[in-house]
């Protein structure tokens, strides 16, 4: 199912040139109704639910609601970015809910270094050179909840 916007949340951005969710979407599918100032997914049928326009929100006002495959009915899952860290909040059919936080970048855009660490690595293993051989990878999701 694609991104909808609740509307009592969504106010346009304040009103700037371009929304933070016109400016995300890999597909050019959010638009601003400068009249009522909300912004709308202009063409749901080619949204691919990637959840860029949920994250990017400030004000969590854009809802995904995922395939029943993954996410049953009666059950969502939300994301809210902070600063170092996402937290994704998965509520299941049952009432019970989980959250789960991973790190995300901390470094400014264009100054991260995709090879550091990997100096001394066998770049022709199977693994990543993030990934220790016991399948774990540096960055672990941290159940809170
Ligand atoms: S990013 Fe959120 S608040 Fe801004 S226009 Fe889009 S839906 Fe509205
Ligand atoms: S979920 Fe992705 S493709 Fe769909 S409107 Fe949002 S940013 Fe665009």
């Amino acid at each position: 199912m694609p991104s909808y916007v609740i509307t009592e949340k969504c106010d346009g951005c304040k009103g700037g040139e371009k929304t933070a969710c016109m400016y995300i979407c890999p597909n050019d599918l959010m638009v601003l109704d400068p009249t009522a100032m909300k912004a709308y997914n202009q063409e749901p049928d080619q949204c691919w639910e990637c959840f860029s326009c949920v994250k990017i929100c400030p004000s969590q006002a854009i809802e995904v609601r995922g395939y029943s495959d993954f996410v049953p009915m009666g059950s969502s899952i939300m994301p809210m970015m902070g600063t170092e860290d996402i937290m994704w909040t998965c509520k299941f059919r049952n009432g019970v809910v989980k959250r789960f936080k991973f790190p995300i970048r901390t470094t400014s855009e264009g100054s991260a270094n995709a090879y550091e660490g990997s100096k001394g690595k066998d770049l022709s293993s199977n693994l990543l050179f993030t990934e220790e051989a016991d399948g774990k990878t540096l960055a672990q999701p941290i159940e809170l909840a």
